[in-house]
């Protein structure tokens, strides 16, 4: 639309006077919104012929018997990679929708404790042989307004995240509760951890720590922007402690006006 957007700023000096500065940021604005538009048309376009050729690699590895040995290697890792840009569009889109507004899509109370014990299930399923040893403690009574999609793919990401970067073995406890400053929820593990120069940076999209671990972990490097994104429009807010070579904290905050606490 044909809306100008302004930015105000006001700078006080001294007792009296004050600085008021208008910014015209009407083009930035647009710039902005034609990126966000660019990214989601393009993601959207690149899905269908991926699931195509998807499609063809899968019934050429459900027939591996007419398909020459030499060649199956190179159709296996085919179809992974593929798998893999299929998940980073995905991703892609949905960072796309979140931005795209500021609301939750939805506003049901969610059980999250619920949510929570199937996350649980998966993450164990991730874990595999690694044999992480992953608890939950989480209060039954207490839900949140929102989006369940939405927030299951924001915390299924930390508790997924929890599994990739911690040696197998180590433990994995995620806690769900309340108190008078709101509903929150932790992710701690027993992993690498994080140095702290790199802390403010992990909500940016691509961002990783090492990008060599991180292909090797299967990440997009979206996980924690999809989580930022999700949360800011739950009235949340994602707080990172970490110690090298101990482990981290991953726990998001969420406002007392967000939370419905069934009567007990
Ligand atoms: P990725 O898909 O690479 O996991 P994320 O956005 O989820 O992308 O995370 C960004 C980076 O933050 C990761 O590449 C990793 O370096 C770091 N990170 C995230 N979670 C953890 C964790 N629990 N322990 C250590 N490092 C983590």
């Amino acid at each position: 639309n044909d809306r100008r957007r302004l930015q105000f700023n006001i700078t006080r000096y001294g007792n009296r006077e004050h600085l008021l500065l208008v910014r015209d940021v009407t083009r930035l604005y647009q710039l902005e919104q034609m990126r966000k538009d660019f990214v989601a048309n393009v993601s959207h376009e690149l899905r269908t012929p991926l699931t195509v050729i998807a499609g063809y690699l899968e019934t050429l590895l459900d027939n591996v018997e007419a398909v020459n040995p030499r060649w199956l290697r190179a159709l296996q890792q085919m179809q992974q990679q593929g798998a893999r840009m299929q998940t980073l569009l995905n991703d892609l889109l949905l960072l796309a929708k979140l931005e795209a507004t500021d609301y939750p899509s939805d506003n049901q109370p969610v059980a999250a404790d619920l949510m929570l014990l199937s996350i649980k299930n998966d993450a164990q399923a991730l874990s595999g042989d690694q044999l992480h040893r992953i608890s939950l403690e989480a209060d039954p009574h207490l839900k949140l307004k929102g989006s369940e999609a939405e927030l299951r793919s924001a915390f299924s990401n930390l508790v997924f995240n929890a599994v990739k970067y911690t040696p197998a073995g180590g433990d994995i406890r995620i806690r769900w509760w309340s108190d008078e400053k709101g509903a929150h929820l932790s992710v701690s593990d027993t992993g690498m951890g994080i140095e702290a120069k790199h802390v403010p940076r992990l909500t940016e999209r691509f961002y990783r720590v090492d990008s060599s671990r991180a292909s090797n972990t299967g990440g997009t490097g979206l996980g924690l922007a999809i989580v930022k994104h999700v949360l800011l429009r739950h009235r949340g807010n994602l707080e990172i402690s970490s110690v090298p070579g101990k482990g981290s904290t991953f726990t998001c905050h969420f406002a007392p006006a967000q939370v419905v606490q069934r009567a007990r």
